[in-house]
């Protein structure tokens, strides 16, 4: 048994005895969901390094100099997730504006060269779809992305900037299955800033080359619907802690759960095919199956723009429309993928439109807006 596999066991047994957790609860299988019972879903950190979890981020992410005030500074915070990058000052103080979509885990194993030699690990069973293994032609440099079941859900794990992968699409991984090596690959790094960029996401549509090839068509078409656009992050380190800390819990009702920081609605039409994948982001829909036909959407987002909700409404509208604005979000300025900050509640910006035109593009119709 690896060293830090030990520790993660001991550590899991201390909090099991901790929360006072019985035998059978132990050895229950399945959790229960609200929409059926599935198997019990355990995740594990994807390379050797679990530093976070004994209370030592710094040495867990790799930082990156971050300008604020003119000064360069070293952060290992530009490593995690979420508006970590890019300063800017504001009337409410400096504020970061660059959303960082998953996690820069740092290595613990170098050569005598410096070149890092970290197994890079599937987090749980799935099938390998889709793997980049060029190091050119994408930021993610060489990349995979494993398919994961949850619960009757589909999500990504998605591990980028590697320095070899090994293994092939349509392969079938177990959890802790060497998928490849930590390396630097992709633009602007180096052997010092080497680090696995890893995301957990949700797709945002099966239908994404058909929006591409209208939207975007300089865009490459090599990476198909695994390109990173089409694929919203999720913060995966709380996730893999909440299900560390939690194993019977349910990871979608923790999602559902999630707060809803702006909504927008869409005109009338037909369900997104998210729903068919994700059932659970309706919450008015209960277990029935979402209306084949509302009068118009209203998407909840994070201030990151992933879909947190989706509902049918009965608000007649000729084209998008902001919704409600979370008063948290309106009075900051960290919200540059949803909205512009002008007028009293912002105003909807492109990049949300662009968002809202992949979530709702059919195979037939790609939205304009
Ligand atoms: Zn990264």
């Amino acid at each position: 048994m690896q060293r830090s596999t030990y520790y993660r066991a001991c550590l899991l047994a201390v909090l099991w005895f901790a929360c006072g957790w019985t035998a059978e609860a132990v050895n229950a299988q399945v959790g229960t969901t609200g929409r059926g019972e599935y198997p019990q879903i355990t995740l594990e950190f994807p390379t050797d390094n679990d530093a976070v979890f004994n209370g030592q981020p710094e040495y867990f992410y790799m930082g990156l100099d971050r300008l604020i005030a003119g000064r360069r500074e070293w952060s290992w915070e530009g490593g995690t997730y979420g508006y970590v990058r890019n300063a800017r000052s504001t009337p409410a103080g400096y504020r970061f504006t660059r959303f960082h979509e998953g996690v820069d885990i740092a290595p613990v194993y170098r050569d005598g060269d410096g070149e890092p030699l970290d197994e890079v690990r599937s987090i749980d069973d799935g099938r390998v779809v889709y793997v980049n293994s060029s190091p050119n032609g994408s930021d993610y440099g060489r990349y995979i992305v494993v398919e994961h079941i949850w619960e009757g859900s589909t999500f990504y794990t998605l591990y980028a900037h590697l320095a070899e992968t090994t293994v092939r699409e349509g392969e079938r991984v177990l959890r802790g299955d060497r998928i490849g090596i930590l390396g630097y690959s992709g633009d602007g790094l180096d052997r010092a800033r080497a680090h696995l960029h890893f995301e957990i996401n949700l797709m945002l549509s099966e239908y994404f080359d058909v929006w591409r090839d209208e939207r975007r068509p300089r865009w490459p078409t090599r990476h198909g619907r695994y390109h990173g656009y089409n694929l919203a992050g999720i913060s995966p380190i709380d996730l893999i802690t909440y299900n560390f800390r939690r194993p019977r819990a349910s990871i979608l009702a923790k999602l559902a759960e999630e707060e809803i920081e702006v909504t927008a609605y869409v005109p009338a039409g037909p369900p997104p095919q998210i729903l068919e994948r994700h059932p659970w982001l309706c919450r008015s829909c209960d277990a029935e199956a979402p209306p084949a036909f509302a009068w118009s959407w209203e998407v909840g987002f994070t201030r990151a723009g992933r879909p947190v909700s989706i509902e049918p409404s009965t608000i007649h509208i000729a084209s998008i429309e902001l919704g409600r604005v979370d008063p948290l979000v309106r009075a900051d300025y960290l919200h540059s993928r949803i909205l512009t900050r002008r007028g009293p509640g912002g105003t909807l910006n492109s990049s949300a439109r662009l968002l809202l035109s992949v979530i709702f593009t059919r195979p037939d119709q790609v939205p304009n807006w």
